[in-house]
């Protein structure tokens, strides 16, 4: 291996799920639903088979697909986009992220980002040849049995004195991984300042955007005054659609830096997902509604596992968006080590979950030793079997 890849063995992703097939038990470790996408979507993609889409599809994203996608970002964000040239579609949000760094960053180059922070983006970093400059997001305090709605913070002061002079790329994501924080107004304002005196380019990842619960509200952060220019916005299929698999994302923003990373995409998977773009387009074009049954639908799951874990004898931070909510393992497990606590929950409960510990780099790590991330986009009946598992659990 690479030196630069080094530390980058096998994502906890592959690792968790490996572990509850091989145990046998509830997987609320990787992030992914366990139920189909509307038919609407899924309908598209079966009668797009066999006919030309299954041929590469145009470079940057078949025309269609990409009108779509600026549409759906006019009716959410009110901004506007160019499909021909301000928006090219990618193999999901993982590529757009990837791309996006080898096509802007150079050697030594800084990316300023907040802890924990989504597994991909170290690697990604790292591949581009940058150096991370992570600033760490504190949890609320959360009491044993209870459930805090309190947000994940950061310090400002911590934050600008990240941005050296050779910060050149802010990456943001907002709603967020792990933690579930949804990124208020002032702090974007605070973010964007923090860009523009900087000269930083930004980029933001808002694949959870549809996925808000009551009281929260996604605020695009290319949508404040003066970020677009320097903003490129990356969104995905995955999580709106139920169809994590098919890997359709995208990433929109000025033509210039729209182009440089089309460069890099077109030699990393030139296109991808021929059938799968005209369904997602679909998706894109399906009426208001839909958006908010989505996150209706996925809170009670959220409600449903947040009390279990609290009734388990866990604090709980309820996440204000995402799939995902964190525990403070410490009651159930003295030592605080959420490695080792993820590691034997299959065995005390037949539950897989995340240690948090691994979305951070390692001089913060110790922040989120006692974290555990647990994923709630499953069928009711599973989660409902999971809470039980867990209340058992001593
Ligand atoms: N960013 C975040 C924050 C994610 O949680 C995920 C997937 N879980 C991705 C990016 C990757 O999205 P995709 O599957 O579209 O590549
Ligand atoms: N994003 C999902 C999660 O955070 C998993 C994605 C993956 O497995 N790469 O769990």
């Amino acid at each position: 291996l690479a030196s630069r890849l080094q530390g980058f063995g096998t994502t906890v992703f592959a690792e968790m799920s490996a572990l509850a097939v091989a145990t046998g038990s509830i997987n609320l470790g990787q992030g992914f639903p366990d139920q189909p996408g509307p038919a609407e979507v899924l309908d598209v993609a079966r009668a797009a088979i066999g006919t030309a889409h299954d041929q590469y599809p145009p470079g940057p994203g078949q025309p269609d697909l990409r009108a779509a996608i600026a549409e759906h970002h006019r009716r959410f964000t009110g901004l506007g986009y160019d499909p021909a040239d301000e928006v090219l579609v990618t193999a999901g949000a993982t590529e757009a992220l990837t791309a996006a760094l080898i096509a802007l960053l150079e050697p030594g180059d800084e990316v300023v980002l907040f802890e924990p922070m989504y597994d991909s983006y170290a690697a990604a970093v790292a591949m581009a040849g940058g150096v991370l400059r992570p600033v760490p997001l504190r949890p609320p305090p959360a009491a044993a049995g209870e459930v805090t709605t309190g947000a994940w913070t950061f310090d400002e002061a911590e934050l600008r004195a990240a941005v050296t002079p050779r910060a050149r790329l802010l990456l943001l994501n907002t709603p967020h991984n792990p933690t579930g924080k949804v990124f208020t107004r002032p702090e974007l304002a605070v973010l964007a300042d923090v860009a523009e005196r900087g000269d930083l380019l930004v980029l933001t990842d808002e694949v959870y955007e549809h996925l808000v619960f009551t009281g929260s509200e996604h605020v695009s952060p290319a949508t404040l005054p003066g970020m677009r220019d320097r903003t490129l916005v990356v969104g995905s299929g995955g999580k709106t659609f139920n169809t994590t698999g098919w890997k359709i994302g995208w990433v929109c923003g000025p033509a210039p830096l729209v182009s440089a990373v089309r460069t890099a995409k077109q030699f990393l998977t030139y296109v991808n997902g021929g059938p799968f773009q005209p369904a997602i387009a679909a998706g894109l074009r399906l009426p208001d509604d839909f958006f908010r049954r989505v996150a209706h639908d996925l809170e009670q799951h959220r409600d449903l596992l947040v009390t279990g874990l609290a009734e388990a004898g866990l604090p709980v931070i309820s996440p204000q968006a995402t799939y995902f909510a964190t525990v403070d393992v410490r009651p159930l497990q003295p030592d605080g080590d959420g490695w080792a606590f993820c590691r034997s929950l299959p065995e005390r409960a037949g539950v897989v979950a995340v240690p948090t510990e691994v979305f951070y780099a390692a001089d913060h790590a110790p922040l989120g030793r006692h974290l555990v991330r647990f994923a709630f986009c499953k069928h009711e009946e599973v989660l409902g079997e999971a809470v039980a598992r867990l209340r058992r659990m001593r």
